[in-house]
């Protein structure tokens, strides 16, 4: 079968190819989608990318950081300003796959990959999509909610709040294999403290859903709690809360949901994983 290749200096162009070939997949960084072809899982006639600058530019604005959808792990982790997130852009692959993996492919990536997602989540990020009237955001959990319907479009950029001050941001991948190894569980939590209690904590699990997710149950259970052994036992106790972990060659089911407490239990007390 024939892929046409079609290359746009212009993301909107790109956009619209994307929206008027129901059969053309919009390729970030290729990591996923070459495989799929490779391995002759993704019946598509084109493959539509863009070589626009702006896909790929990280900048602030505001209190905000917009970091493009076409922005690479390694681009995030050669920004001093995107500290916070860059364990999280280490736990995608090895160095190669860092050099291509895009933010924009991440946040499609299936179960149990998007890593970076599950950080991205934490801290509340907000998506755009190319063409959208103003650049118009939408909460990324919304995206994720709705990631498998058709009519997501390209995704422009992701707006990422920055980090108040106080406030912690702690990552987590646990794999069999290390350093490269897929996720078992993924943990990101962003914690606000008001003197020593946690107010507002926002906790995202990756590998333990279809997507990427928020863990209610363990936000509202760390309200008003110190991060010590019995400030977070109810957290602990729901951990698994809303969570539907697959079984799959890395872990079973039954195996995610052991081991979530465990290593939620480490990184609320910021001890060794
Ligand atoms: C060896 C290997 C190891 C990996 N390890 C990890 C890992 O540890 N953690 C992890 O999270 N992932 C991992 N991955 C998966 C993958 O590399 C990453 O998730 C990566 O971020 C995907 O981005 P990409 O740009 O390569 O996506 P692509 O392959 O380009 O695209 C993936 C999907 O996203 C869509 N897409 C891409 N960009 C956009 C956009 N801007 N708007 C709308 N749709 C878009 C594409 O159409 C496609 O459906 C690994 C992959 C490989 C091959």
């Amino acid at each position: 079968m024939t892929i046409a290749v079609r290359t746009f200096s212009q993301l909107n162009e790109a956009a619209s190819a994307i929206a008027s070939d129901r059969d053309a997949a919009f390729f970030g960084g290729g990591t996923l989608i070459m495989r799929g072809i490779n391995e002759g899982h993704a019946h598509i006639s084109a493959i539509v990318r863009t070589t626009d600058a702006e896909f790929r530019a990280i900048r602030t604005a505001g209190s905000n950081f917009e970091i493009g959808a076409g922005a690479t792990m390694s681009d995030v982790l050669a920004n001093r300003e995107l500290s916070f997130l860059h364990e999280a852009a280490r736990a995608v692959g090895g160095p190669a796959i860092r050099n291509m993996a895009t933010v924009g492919g991440n946040l499609f990536a299936r179960s149990p990959y998007g890593d970076f997602t599950a950080a991205l989540l934490a801290l509340d990020a907000r998506v755009a999509a190319a063409g959208s009237s103003g650049g118009r955001e939408t909460p990324l959990a919304d995206l994720l909610r709705d990631r498998e319907r058709n009519g997501h479009g390209v995704i422009s950029h992701v707006s990422v709040p920055r980090p108040a001050g106080g406030a912690e941001m702690r990552f987590v991948k646990v794999s069999r294999v290390k350093p490269k190894g897929v996720s078992v569980i993924t943990i990101a939590a962003y914690l606000p403290l008001s003197g020593s209690r946690v107010q507002g904590a926002r906790i995202a699990y990756g590998a333990m859903a279809p997507t990427p997710v928020r863990v209610a149950a363990v936000e509202q259970a760390l309200e008003g709690k110190t991060l010590d052994a019995s400030g977070v036992a109810q957290a602990l106790a729901v951990a698994t809360d809303g969570t539907s972990p697959a079984s799959d060659p890395i872990a079973s089911e039954w195996y995610r949901r052991e081991v979530a407490p465990v290593h939620l239990k480490r990184l609320l007390l910021g001890q060794p994983a």
